[in-house]
């Protein structure tokens, strides 16, 4: 169905809780395990309803922000989604205590089962004031930064539209316009301070209230992380600090020889290219024009996918005055059709919609038909492979998009994933350093970062800037704010992303073969085993990272 006729009506919510407590009862009640599957899939269709018109009044109020009728319905699901979610949590309780639970994992999946004990552990209606008080904090940050007045060369910026001068390739624009966003965090950072200060002592007695030890346990349920724990993770830190950091200096180093200057600065970051960054050479409606050819020849499933987007609407990319601002990829569930939201800007990003949203979509074409709604119930570190890993698959194609600078657009592409993986990392390490110790004082938070820097980052120089030097770079990035541990879900993901990468130089239509497998495998089975099923090693597992290195070694330089 095409989006502008997919019909909209407002969730009921006296029925809908009408209807949740029936399957509630008669989940009780069920007399036999078949009756519990059918109530089960009851279920789905009801929640199936709810969130194709949530979804729907959320798409086309970020399309017009200026659409009345949409803001009011958008108004009204802020208040009634917590009701929906209550239901939905009581009923999981019923399924998860039922007699007939070996039947029911054997028809939906041990993953959901894994998955609800570990939501069951994350909450408690004891912790309701202070997870509101949380959710006051996170807006409070966002609002800070969201209304960042930043003056420079006579004109007021926030802080996303300071992106071109801080990446601009006149190195003295960029090296002022850094100043100015440091001038802008010294004179906040001590709000900050104080706002993730309560953030860590909220979290860290939620943590208590519920019997741990402190927020990291509850910091991994809450991530839904259902086979990898803490150790796992700082193993896979480990080989990331010995392998890949030298590996990312080396891309630092080419790009400081190609940028041409003496020693590489803070303010050079994400800057590639002594004429600027690669840029797409047609307008949005021939990049959308070459995507489509483009898939047409990738693979007979992404042409059908692609034509598919194209035919039922399922693009709105092109940058409109009153549409939200970013991009995301979402899924109409009773209409079985992903859509993709996007402003188009003239810059790379442009593309990224075209490769990585697309991947997304992608996986969620392929899997559209799935009954058992727990299988496509995906945790971002898989989410985040299909994604990024249809980059690297669309890497032949880049001539199209940006004409004769397709292999510069390659080389920052590379350059730009390698780097950013030591990183993630260490955003993940400098939190589970905080979350340890609840204690400590914003000063000491800083201290830890600026050391932090120097095992991950060790090119950087801060160039003596007052703010960033002493440790306040991670105060702009958000997920520390908004959602603890999120961040090496990107990072997992990248590592895989790249191991499909190095398996597409020796076979291309073998790692395709291995991409479409994980795609349509979901979530129905864990991470860990799932990339394993596709010919990837685990990042957690010792040697995974060297031998990954050593590969894309070869190619790179
Ligand atoms: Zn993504």
């Amino acid at each position: 169905m095409k989006f502008s006729e997919m019909p909209y009506t407002r969730v009921d919510m006296e029925k809908v809780k009408a209807q949740f407590e029936e399957l509630i009862t008669r989940a009780s009640n069920a007399s036999s395990r078949e009756e519990a599957f059918e109530i089960h899939k009851e279920q789905y269709q009801l929640t199936n309803d709810i969130y194709t018109n949530i979804i729907l009044c959320n798409v086309r109020h970020d399309i017009d922000t200026t659409d009345a009728f949409y803001e009011k319905e958008k108004h009204y699901y802020d208040e009634i989604t917590p009701l929906i979610s209550e239901l939905s949590n009581r009923y999981q309780k019923v399924l998860f205590a039922s007699p007939y639970r070996s039947y029911l994992e054997a028809q939906i999946s041990k993953v959901a089962f894994k998955n609800i004990e570990i939501a069951l552990k994350s909450f408690d209606e004891k912790l309701i004031p202070l997870m509101q008080e949380e959710n006051q904090l996170v807006s409070r940050y966002d609002k800070l930064i969201a209304t960042a007045k930043i003056p420079f060369d006579g004109e007021i910026y926030n802080l996303s539209l300071m992106t071109p001068f801080t990446t601009s390739n006149d190195r003295d624009t960029r090296k002022r316009a850094w100043a100015a966003v440091s001038e802008y965090f010294q004179s906040v950072t001590e709000e900050i301070d104080e706002i993730y200060d309560k953030m860590v002592k909220n979290r860290t007695k939620q943590a208590k209230l519920l019997g741990y030890e402190n927020y990291i346990e509850l910091g991994y349920y809450r991530m839904g992380r259902n086979c990898y724990d803490r150790t796992m993770v700082e193993n896979f830190r480990r080989q990331v600090k010995e392998s890949f950091v030298p590996f990312a200096s080396r891309f630092h180093e080419e790009r400081r020889e190609r940028l041409n200057i003496d020693t590489l600065k803070f303010y050079d970051n994400g800057v590639y290219f002594l004429n600027g960054n690669p840029a797409p050479t047609g307008t949005p409606e021939e990049i959308l024009a070459e995507g489509q050819k483009m898939y047409a020849e990738l693979s007979p499933e992404t042409k059908e996918f692609f034509d598919f987007m194209q035919e039922n609407e399922l693009f709105d990319v092109l940058g409109r005055k009153t549409k939200k601002q970013g991009g995301y990829m979402t899924f109409f569930p009773n209409y079985r059709s992903p859509f993709i939201f996007a402003n188009f800007n003239g810059t790379s990003g442009d593309v990224d919609v075209i490769t990585h949203e697309c991947g997304h979509a992608f996986q969620g074409f392929v899997t559209r038909n799935e009954e058992i709604l727990e299988n496509n119930d995906i945790g971002m570190e898989t989410a985040e492979i299909h994604s990024m890993s249809m980059e690297y698959f669309t890497y032949d194609w880049m001539e199209r998009f940006f004409g004769d600078r397709a292999d510069e657009y390659r080389k920052m592409h590379l350059a730009d994933s390698v780097i950013f993986v030591p990183y993630g990392c260490m955003v993940d390490e400098f939190q589970h350093i905080v979350y340890a110790n609840p204690e400590m004082t914003p000063q000491e938070r800083k201290q830890v970062w600026a050391e932090l820097e120097k095992t991950y980052r060790p090119h950087l120089d801060y160039d003596n800037d007052p703010f960033f030097e002493n440790g306040g770079y991670w105060q702009r990035q958000a997920h520390i704010f908004q959602m603890p541990f999120y961040y090496i879900d990107y990072v997992l993901a990248s590592i895989c992303a790249m191991q499909f990468k190095v398996q597409m130089d020796e076979d291309f239509k073998k790692a395709w073969e291995n991409y479409l497998s994980l795609c349509k495998l979901s979530a129905k089975d864990f991470y860990t085993n799932m990339i394993k099923q596709v010919g990837l090693n685990s990042p957690f597992e010792d040697g995974c990272i060297s031998e990954l290195v050593a590969k894309l070694e070869k190619k790179a330089f």
